[in-house]
């Protein structure tokens, strides 16, 4: 693929402004300065740079961001600026968009693609991708809190009982949730359900990817095509 296609594809603006970008050296691959726009390269998995910025091509991408407390995962905010304002602009030009969603004041591991196929997959309960939630509670949490939370309780939308797939205590006031399905507020509303409430939220994994490596808050990294297998 000719390098101004491969940077137009990963979203860094049109193939004018891509051949640009070449054409005034602005663009590495394996360390060496490209300027000619039409030169050509295998894409999968190119490593590039762009203004000393290095990239990786991938046919679509999928991103997993340390969202920091304070932002909404809407793509038209109300109270706080976007979590996509935490990426930069080639991500958002591409189109990335959140997995589901965590609500502003939840901390965590969220991750963003433009693989619409892969976010049906990742947020459908059926394909049973499994988010660990670290929930800090109001009041101590009781045995018989724990054991609810793995029987299932009933939410208000639905009259059908939702239940964890693994809820352990951490702490006199820390729960561990595992939950396969995404509902609004779920966390929130199923530790309600149970008679305590939920002070402060963290989603710890997804699926087998979780942020022990990083990245710190506020950063992002894609998600490797070895990682993504394992994930769906
Ligand atoms: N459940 C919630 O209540 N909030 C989140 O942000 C995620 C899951």
């Amino acid at each position: 693929m000719r390098i101004d296609d491969l940077l137009f594809s990963q979203g860094f603006g049109t193939r004018r402004v891509c051949a640009g970008l070449v054409a005034a050296g602005q663009v590495r691959v394996a360390g060496a300065v490209v300027t000619d726009p039409t030169q050509a390269f295998e894409p999968e998995g190119l490593q590039f740079a762009v203004d000393g910025q290095a990239w990786t091509w991938y046919a679509t991408a999928l991103v997993l961001l340390h969202k920091p407390a304070g932002y909404e995962c809407s793509q038209k905010p109300k109270h706080h600026p976007s979590v996509m304002l935490l990426l930069p602009p080639p991500l958002r030009q591409r189109g990335v968009q959140p997995v589901g969603r965590l609500d502003q004041d939840t901390t965590g591991l969220l991750l963003l693609t433009d693989d619409g196929t892969l976010i049906h997959r990742l947020t459908s309960p059926k394909h049973h991708v499994p988010k660990v939630y670290e929930v800090q509670t109001a009041r101590p949490v009781e045995a018989a809190q724990v054991q609810r939370l793995l029987d299932g309780v009933v939410l208000d939308d639905d009259p059908k009982p939702v239940r964890a797939e693994g809820c352990v205590a951490t702490g006199e006031h820390a729960l561990r949730l595992t939950l396969v399905q995404g509902k609004y507020h779920q966390v929130k509303r199923m530790v309600a359900a149970v008679g305590n409430h939920c002070e402060g939220l963290h989603r710890s994994a997804f699926g087998a990817l979780t942020l022990a490596d990083g990245p710190a808050p506020g950063q992002w990294r894609f998600v490797t095509d070895t990682e993504r297998a394992a994930l769906v």
